[in-house]
This record gives C-alpha cells, sequence and structure tokens, in this order.
C-alpha cells in the first residue's frame, strides 16, 4: 500500500486491505462488496419503548437536597423542566409524542463552583440517564467545529456503554458558553467562530442525525465494518437528537450590567422602592432574551434555551454546610481514606468553619474546599498511615498549622502493648516467609530488643519492620545460594543492626562455600 494522503484515504485503503485479507481466508458470505451487503441485517429497530419516568417535580427537588446546598430556586426550575423533558420523552417512545412539543433546554447562569454541573450530574444519576460534560472554549480548537461538536453525541453513546437507544435521551451539558457569544460588547467573545459554533450547536439542539462513527475515528470505522463482516448488528448507524437534553452554563461576566442598563432605562418595574432588589447578585434573574442577544448569542439560538436559571455564589455559611450536610460532602471522603488504613478522623465544628473560611478566598465557590483540605491535610495523609496514630480530630488549630498538629500527633501516638507488638513481628515474619521463600524467626532476645526499637519510633510496628529489615532478603537470599540453608533465627544482633549482623553472614557464607 503506498502512503495514504487523507484520513479518507487510508480508510479507503484499509478497506480495500482487509477486504482482500477476508477473500483470502474464504470468509463466508463475503463477496468483496460493501461487507455489509451480504449478510441479512434485521429490519432497523423502532425507537424502543423501555424508558421509565415516573418522577414528580417534589421527588427530584427532594433527591437534589440531599446533595445540593442552596439554590434553592434552581433546584425547582430545574425539576419541572426535567420532568416536563423526560415525560414527553416517555411520552414519545409509548408512541403518545406531544405535537409541537418545545424541548426544556436549559441555560444555568452563575460563577464557578457554586454546583451548577453537580445539580444536572445528580438529577442524571437519578433518573439513570448517560451524561457529558464539555467545554464551549474547546469548539474551535480543531478547525473542524462541526466534527468536534458532534462528538459530544457520540460521547453519550460511550457513557451508555455502546447502547444508542440510552445515549438518544442522554444530558449533554456545555460549560463556559458564554465564551463562544459574539457580541464585542462584553470581554472574551470571539466574533465570527463564536456564531459558527452557536449554529452548529443550534442544529444539534434542534434535530439532526449525528453519524454514530466519526469520519475521523478510524479505529471505529475500521470496526464496524468488521463487525459487518462477521455478521452482527450494524450498530445504530445514526443518533437522532430530537431528545436530547442540552444544558448549558456560563457564568456571564458583564451580563449583569446589560440587564442593569435594560432595567434603569425601563420605567417599568422599576419604581422607585425596588431599586435595591435588583441590584448585586440578584439582577442576573431578571435577564431576558433581548439582554443575552445584546450579550452576543444569536436569537435562535437563545430561543432554544428556554429555561433560564441563576446559581448564586456561596458564602461562608453555604461552605460550612456543604462539608456538614451534603451527602457528597469532601469530608466523606476524607474520612473513608483514613478509614482505610484503620484510623478514625474526626471533624470538629471550629475546623468546618475554618476550612469554609479559607475556601472562600480561593474565589472557586465549592471548590475551594477540596483546595483547602488537600493542603491542610496533604501531610497527614502521608505520615499518619503509617504511624501508630489511630485517631485524630480536625480543629481550627489543625487547619491553621497543620505541620505543628502533625508533629504532636506522632510525638503522642499510644504505645502498643507488648503483646501487640510481639504479635506484629510474628505477622511481619510469617509475611517476609511467605513472600521471598524464606523462613525466618526471631530469638527471644530479637524480639525484646525489636520492642524496644520498634515503640521508640513513630512508625507502627508493622511499617518499623519493613523498614528497619528493607535489605533483609538480598542478603538472606545470597547465603541460601552459598549454603542451601532456607530457614534462619534472627538474633539480637540482627534486631539492632540488621545490615551489619546481615554482612558479616553473607562474607562468612562466601568463605564456607570455599573451604
Ligand atoms: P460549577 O458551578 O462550576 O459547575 P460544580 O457543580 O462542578 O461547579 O461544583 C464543583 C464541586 O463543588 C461539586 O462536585 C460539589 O462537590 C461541590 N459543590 C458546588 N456547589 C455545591 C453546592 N451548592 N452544594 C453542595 N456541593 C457543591
Amino acid at each position: 500500500m503506498s502512503g495514504p494522503t487523507s484520513p479518507e484515504e487510508f480508510q479507503k485503503q484499509m478497506q480495500d486491505f482487509l477486504q482482500k485479507q477476508f477473500k483470502t481466508f474464504g470468509t463466508p458470505g463475503f463477496t468483496g462488496a460493501e461487507p455489509t451487503d451480504t449478510v441479512t441485517q434485521p429490519e432497523p429497530e423502532p425507537a424502543r419503548a423501555d424508558f421509565d419516568f415516573d418522577y414528580k417535580p417534589r421527588d427530584v427537588k427532594t433527591h437534589l437536597d440531599r446533595y445540593v446546598i442552596k439554590q434553592e430556586e434552581a433546584k425547582k426550575v430545574l425539576s419541572v423542566a426535567l420532568c416536563d423533558h423526560y415525560n414527553a420523552v416517555r411520552q414519545a417512545f409509548d408512541g403518545e409524542e406531544q405535537a409541537h412539543y418545545t424541548k426544556q433546554n436549559v441555560m444555568l447562569i452563575g460563577p464557578t463552583g457554586v454546583g451548577k454541573t453537580y445539580l444536572i450530574r445528580s438529577i442524571a444519576e437519578l433518573i439513570g440517564v448517560p451524561f457529558v460534560k464539555a467545554d464551549a472554549t474547546k469548539f474551535s480548537e480543531t478547525g473542524y467545529v462541526g466534527g468536534d461538536v458532534e462528538d459530544l453525541v457520540r460521547d453519550l453513546v460511550r457513557q451508555a456503554d455502546g447502547d444508542v437507544d440510552r445515549a438518544r435521551y442522554g444530558i449533554i451539558y456545555i460549560d463556559e458558553i458564554d465564551k463562544i457569544a459574539s457580541s464585542s460588547e462584553q470581554q472574551g467573545g470571539r466574533d465570527v467562530s463564536g456564531q459558527g459554533v452557536q449554529t452548529t450547536l443550534l442544529k444539534l439542539m434542534e434535530e439532526t442525525e449525528v453519524p454514530a462513527r466519526s469520519q475521523h475515528d478510524m479505529a471505529g470505522q475500521i470496526q464496524a465494518m468488521m463487525q459487518g463482516m462477521r455478521g452482527g448488528k450494524k450498530e445504530g448507524d445514526t443518533i437522532n437528537t430530537r431528545h436530547i437534553l442540552f444544558v448549558v452554563s456560563g457564568a456571564f461576566a458583564h451580563l449583569d450590567k446589560i440587564v442593569g442598563r435594560r432595567l434603569k432605562e425601563s420605567s417599568i418595574g422599576f419604581a422607585a422602592g425596588t431599586q435595591e432588589e435588583v441590584e448585586g447578585e440578584r439582577v442576573l434573574e431578571h435577564a431576558r432574551t433581548p439582554d443575552f442577544i445584546k450579550f452576543g448569542f444569536e436569537p435562535e439560538f437563545i430561543g432554544r434555551l428556554p429555561v433560564r436559571v441563576v446559581c448564586h455564589p456561596l458564602s461562608v455559611d453555604d461552605l460550612e454546610q456543604i462539608l456538614k450536610s451534603s451527602e457528597g460532602s469532601i469530608i466523606r471522603q476524607y474520612k473513608q481514606s483514613f478509614a482505610a488504613y484503620g484510623i478514625d478522623t474526626r471533624f470538629e465544628d471550629d475546623g468546618l468553619r475554618r476550612i469554609a473560611e479559607l475556601a472562600i478566598d480561593e474565589e472557586t465557590g465549592a471548590r475551594g474546599l477540596m483546595t483547602v483540605c488537600e493542603k491542610v491535610l496533604r501531610d497527614l495523609k502521608f505520615e499518619l498511615p503509617s504511624s501508630r496514630v489511630k485517631e485524630f480530630a480536625v480543629d481550627a488549630a489543625l487547619v491553621d498549622d497543620p505541620g505543628t498538629a502533625l508533629e504532636t500527633l506522632l510525638a503522642n501516638a499510644p504505645e502498643q502493648e507488648d503483646n501487640e507488638v510481639d504479635n506484629t513481628l510474628k505477622q511481619f515474619a510469617e509475611a517476609f516467609s511467605g513472600q521471598h521463600s524464606l523462613s525466618i524467626k526471631f530469638t527471644d532476645k530479637a524480639r525484646k530488643q525489636l520492642t524496644r526499637l520498634a515503640k521508640a519510633s513513630s512508625l507502627s510496628v508493622y511499617e518499623f519492620c519493613k523498614e528497619h529489615f528493607r535489605d533483609l532478603h538480598f542478603g538472606l537470599k545470597l547465603i541460601s545460594k552459598n549454603s542451601g540453608r532456607t530457614e534462619f533465627e534472627l538474633d539480637e544482633s540482627f534486631a539492632e543492626n540488621p545490615d551489619s549482623a546481615l554482612s558479616e553472614q553473607v562474607v562468612a557464607s562466601y568463605k564456607n562455600k570455599k573451604s
């Protein structure tokens, strides 16, 4: 084969090559034409009528309340919109499609880290539909805008484990949508290319057929062809986007100015006394279609996003509440990861408050909580699993000075009882014997000596032994090779200084071997 000059060329050459190969080996029923021609294909299946949905808006809101703190209005509006959408999908699957139904695509407005994605992801999980998130800013990078955007739909199939039917009613979430606004009125707009992306997205949001395999996905194309040759069912050729729900989101910096200006210019709804109400963050709740058009969206594009929801910035109290009561709180994660090492972690109220206060300074909403916890608990996560510390409390003092708190914890770690240490030494010897096919035993004196040394270390006894006898197996294997011994009794000289005791015995084993 000569070198392909384009993806299409490569694909053609690959097809020819594979067809030749299959001909050579006499694939039954294969004639070398379009591979699927020769195999009787089942009739395309009608849309499956097995989509079950019987949630009420209140059920969805109750579910969201377990995870998402605040954003009450957003939760209500989304619960209603999502229930409407999936009722419509269910009716369509039952063959009772509503005439002239307008899809409830959603626009979420709000700063970063306040729960926009979390809301939608939680709903997708509740309903059991595939969910894909992408960033609008990447849509122009590759140069072929359309290809990129359609990949989102194919990603839904991947999220649905290849089930094209489920992908047809998944949720596509596109963040940073404000970055594809084309107006020069806000910074960061991308004029013509932004308009192009909007048009492409609009096509997807309305209704279009997306090929299940990308033109640019060579492996996928070949796989599909081979599947056809084997007589397998041709995987859904196209994915119709009619029932896919689109959610877009963005911070929409400066939109508040556009809305504020309009409100000021309009005498209606801006009578004396209401001015204060619509100032600050609440201004965005008054955003209307003309404001979004001024911001840089095409009227047709914004018209396809009828559900608009504002998510508000989170306060210190909200962040504290997230830590304390959200079922998705990262505190649970930290507790679990320490528990995996047998360490019990208590988060005190003043510690949680302090974490929330520090997180606010990060200015990334609830994401700041992770940043702060990560920084505060980093060294503890590294040191404590190997130590004798079995419990600790995260209080304000620890959050403010984790280094000193760690030192104190290690210094005050409880000592193990002699018999516990003895048991651990036995376990270590057994594990060592199993791992290296060499049996080791400690003499009584060695055990006493190791107990003393282990107790003086800040490490747990087992970790101490691992560290103390790091190179033991190398030396013992040499001795075993020279002498044929596979059982070793280790005395107090090994306990005190394993490296020097080992060297002496290795040297002796070489001498004995020669003589
Ligand atoms: P964005 O608003 O930028 O989409 P996310 O929803 O992705 O932010 O939030 C990031 C993470 O912060 C979430 O995964 C969640 O753990 C936490 N989080 C954000 N907002 C809230 C909230 N209101 N309630 C509970 N957790 C939240």
